[in-house]
């Protein structure tokens, strides 16, 4: 899952950069309301964390405002200094999905980033499914029917983006834009490889069962039982 943060202090932008990353996110991060704005109507971010108080033409609210106007609908977390019950309901009226006020723990605003990223899929509680795979994004538990799996944090990140869209195809580029930040250096066959590591992990140890992780050669992947 890749998530944009629109920041300008660089202190809290650079420290919820480092946490989300090590829950194993895709970070980018954009100090002002101008190139937030260009960043945020890129349909490859999951979830935009945006400060209320920004530089710029806009602050957080008229960003946010704007962005829904435009139709952009990813998921927005506003962070504010601010805590009264009017600026709460300013930012969500502006369209923001959830909001939290400085100073913030960081367990908190991790929390609340899984609580709207699981918001789409078919979930059962927190967990997603698909088949008889199961992915719970707050313990990182996996398992194959009953069997634990260990994945590393970006094989988990990836599963977990393809249990969002289960039976759809996902391309290559999808992938890339989804799982890495927008420094990463990803090599031609990086997404191969790691799909080849899932492999290895969900559908190899278990002969018995349908695959799930399905190469359309020419398209990409698509996570599904048939
Ligand atoms: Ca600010």
């Amino acid at each position: 899952m890749r998530i944009l943060v629109i920041e300008d202090e660089p202190k809290i932008a650079q420290a919820v950069k480092k946490g989300l990353e090590l829950k194993g996110y895709a970070v980018d991060m954009v100090h002002d309301a101008d190139s937030g704005y260009s960043y945020a109507t890129d349909p490859d971010y999951d979830l935009i964390v945006l400060d209320r108080m920004l530089p710029g033409k806009m602050d957080g609210v008229e960003l946010c405002t704007e962005l829904r106007k435009n139709g952009v609908s990813t998921p927005i977390i506003m962070l504010t200094a601010r805590g009264t019950i009017g600026d709460r309901v300013e930012g969500l009226n502006s369209g923001a999905d959830d909001y939290l006020v400085k100073p913030f723990s960081f367990d908190e605003l991790t929390a609340r980033v899984r609580a709207l990223l699981r918001r789409p899929p078919v979930t059962v509680g927190s967990t997603l499914k698909v088949d008889d795979l199961s992915l719970n994004p707050q313990t990182f538990e996996v398992k194959r029917d009953k069997t634990d799996i260990k994945l590393s944090k970006k094989e988990f990140s990836l599963l977990e983006y393809l249990m969002h869209h289960p039976g759809q195809v996902i391309t290559k580029e999808m992938i890339a834009n989804h799982i890495w930040d927008e420094e990463a250096d990803i090599l031609p066959n990086t997404i191969e490889v790691y799909i080849g590591y899932l492999r290895n992990k969900i559908d190899r140890p278990f002969p018995d069962k349908n695959p799930l992780i399905h190469t359309l050669r020419g398209f990409g992947y698509k996570l599904s039982s048939n």
